[in-house]
């Protein structure tokens, strides 16, 4: 192994380590040459608790997203990963049966395609605070 792959090696195992806590920093930049780097999470400005640019709400009634998908068809509920109706698949003996889709619990808003209806969250989503700052610590190897 090159000596620099191999260098680098142990500062990318240090840095994965770091950033696998439940904590959700994440890496922002490590400074070449040196033994430093730095973490960087955005969090919420009231209750300093993590804001997850993962997680959406629906554009319309500002409701959490709760990655859930439905079938129009027979109203299953299914995780987000789902693509196909097993129930309607069933039923109809075609190989390709009715697609689910994203709907917001809320107001019941459907994601489809073209049109998207869930965006990142513009509020905390615990306390619901509307507004985000980042905060960062240094590390070093
Ligand atoms: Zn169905
Ligand atoms: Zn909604
Ligand atoms: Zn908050």
């Amino acid at each position: 192994m090159h000596t620099l792959i191999k260098k680098r090696k142990k500062v990318i195992n240090k840095m994965f380590e770091l950033t696998e806590k439940p904590d959700n920093w994440e890496v922002y930049l490590s400074l070449e040459g040196k033994n430093e780097f730095a973490l960087l999470k955005p969090v919420c400005s009231e209750c300093q608790k993590y804001w997850s640019v993962n997680r959406k709400e629906c554009f319309l009634c500002k409701t959490k997203y709760y990655r859930i998908k439905i079938c129009k068809e027979c109203s299953s509920i299914y995780p987000e990963n789902v693509t196909w109706c097993i129930n309607c698949d069933k039923k109809d003996g075609k190989k390709k049966g009715t697609k689910t889709v994203k709907i917001c619990i809320n107001c019941g808003a459907e994601e489809t395609g073209r049109s998207k209806i869930f965006v990142p969250i513009t509020f905390c989503w615990y306390c619901g605070n509307r507004e985000n700052e980042f905060t960062w610590k240094i590390k070093s190897f």
